[in-house]
């Protein structure tokens, strides 16, 4: 008979969160041991049910489930958490041995106050009670930030491949099947692990979309290879502020290093020359500005996706504007929600000075108050008419009772009245403003701006803004995280 202990835990720790993941919430979700996990896994599609299925499809094996907990996705770990956690599970691995096999159903994105790598360093221990024969299968969430010490005291590891991930039960199937063969004897695997400093916009981790799904379409052709039993494309988690977020790839071979090395490092060859693509899903403000500003001519047509009005944001982000200001950038053209600077506006008159503090007061998401001494140089009821194609198809627009304000540093803003998105060219020259002048116009909004841009944009970049949809990690401070990685650092060589 073939004994497979399985004991471990699961959570992914957004390090940025300040909810921490404290024992009390771990044993409210259930401290599981015995049967309980049987009871509560076999029948899901989750990892363990992939434990569960190998045994009972192998007459030879038997699946000892010890000890399980997992928590949905909050803040770091608390140290008597991980603590506790790691001493249940270790202490039953140990007390209930020996053992041919151990499966380990982790996530592999856990981060708690002593151990910035918790999964690893479980793993590390679990090898440091079995011994180095005893075989170590891990399973992991395609969002691990997956660290040398997972990969190098497990001698299998396996990794969903699929986001949403839809796979789970068949990764953990797959890596008790290699685990009952290598403790027969059939195989002898070894891993390699290759970490390229590159991090994967949230926004393009759908495995159906391109470009993971061409990504994984190239995993699929190397895991093909007479020797590879399996291999892993990892996503990552951004939200962990450790040493090893980011992107990384796993090959696991039949004895032969050297080409586990040679397919892992392919597929991330393949990624990181698909870097760009991967991080479509917005450039970071100040990149943005910066590309924008050193453009020979404009217009460079920047999206503010963070305060795009079509998804309900409130029109009134000045996050753009107080960087070009830290920045030194001029010469931007937007409009901005504020009914009460418009007002102050229409009280002075064309050609009278304002000195006001424009958009931000919606809520604190969408950055604060932008000071501005300026001239007006334009008054409107706020409504216009689109001459050319729009999203949607619309033609009659009424963003209020509006105005135009040269500032003195350089920027023509549209003052509005409602929230209005960038759906038509003509919400600047109802107002006299000629966009195909500007060097950097901002669009609010993420599609509904691109048939009105498109045709004049010397280049269209989509900013990741903070706000109602965006997540851009360059508004993160990272303190651990290695570097370069890439789009924080877009000249990071591999
Ligand atoms: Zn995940």
């Amino acid at each position: 008979m073939i004994r497979i202990a399985t004991a471990g835990f699961q959570h992914e720790s957004n390090t940025f969160s300040f909810v921490p993941a404290s024992l009390d919430k771990f044993m409210r979700s259930g401290f599981l041991t015995g049967d309980a996990i049987r009871q509560e896994y076999a029948t899901s599609q989750a990892t363990l049910a992939g434990f569960f299925a190998a045994a009972d499809e192998d007459p030879d094996v038997e699946l000892v489930p010890l000890f399980f907990t997992r928590l949905t996705p909050m803040g770091a770990i608390t140290e008597e958490a991980i603590t506790t956690i790691m001493d249940r599970a270790i202490a039953a691995i140990r007390d209930n041995g020996p053992w041919d096999a151990v499966l380990l159903p982790q996530h592999g994105a856990a981060v708690s106050v002593p151990f910035p790598d918790a999964d690893g360093e479980y793993v590390r221990r679990v090898r440091e009670v079995v011994g180095p024969d005893v075989p170590i299968g891990l399973a992991l969430d395609m969002h691990a930030n997956v660290s040398r010490q997972m990969v190098e005291n497990a001698d299998i590891t396996t990794v969903y491949q699929t986001t949403p991930h839809i796979d789970a039960y068949d990764q953990a199937l797959l890596l008790a099947r290699l685990v009952v063969r290598m403790v027969r004897g059939e195989i002898k695997p070894c891993s390699a692990l290759e970490m390229p400093p590159l991090s994967v916009n949230i926004l393009n981790h759908g495995t159906s979309d391109y470009p993971m799904a061409e990504l994984l379409r190239i995993a699929q052709e190397q895991r093909c290879r007479p020797g590879v039993l399996t291999l892993s494309l990892v996503e990552g988690y951004s939200y962990a502020d450790v040493a090893e977020t980011g992107m990384s790839f796993i090959a696991v071979t039949d004895n032969d290093p050297e080409l586990a090395a040679e397919v892992a490092r392919t597929l991330a060859r393949a990624a990181w020359n698909m870097r760009a693509a991967l991080n479509t899903g917005g450039t970071p403000i100040d990149v943005a500005l910066t590309r924008a500003a050193a453009a020979p001519a404009g217009p460079m047509v920047l999206f503010d996706v963070g305060d795009n009005v079509g998804g309900g944001s409130p029109g009134d982000s000045t996050l753009i504007l107080h960087a070009a200001r830290r920045l030194g950038i001029s010469g931007l053209v937007q409009a901005v929600g504020d009914g009460e600077a418009v007002q102050e506006c229409e009280r002075v008159g064309v050609g009278g000075r304002v000195s006001l503090a424009v958009g931000g007061k919606t809520d604190d998401r969408h950055g604060t108050p932008f000071p501005i001494a300026g001239t007006v140089t334009a008054l409107s009821d706020g409504r216009y008419e689109a001459t050319g194609p729009t999203h949607g198809g619309f033609r009659f627009y009424d963003d209020g009772p509006s105005a135009a304000v040269t500032t003195d540093d350089g920027h023509i803003l549209v003052l509005i009245t409602r929230p209005g998105g960038t759906a038509s060219l003509q919400q600047f020259r109802s107002l006299g403003i000629e966009p195909t002048a500007a060097k950097i116009l901002i669009a609010k909004g993420v599609q509904s701006p691109r048939p009105a841009v498109e045709p004049i944009a010397r280049e269209m970049i989509w900013v990741a803004t903070p706000g109602v949809t965006t997540a851009d990690i360059a508004t993160f401070a990272y303190r651990h995280r290695r570097v370069p990685l890439y789009p924080l650092e877009l000249d990071a060589q591999y």
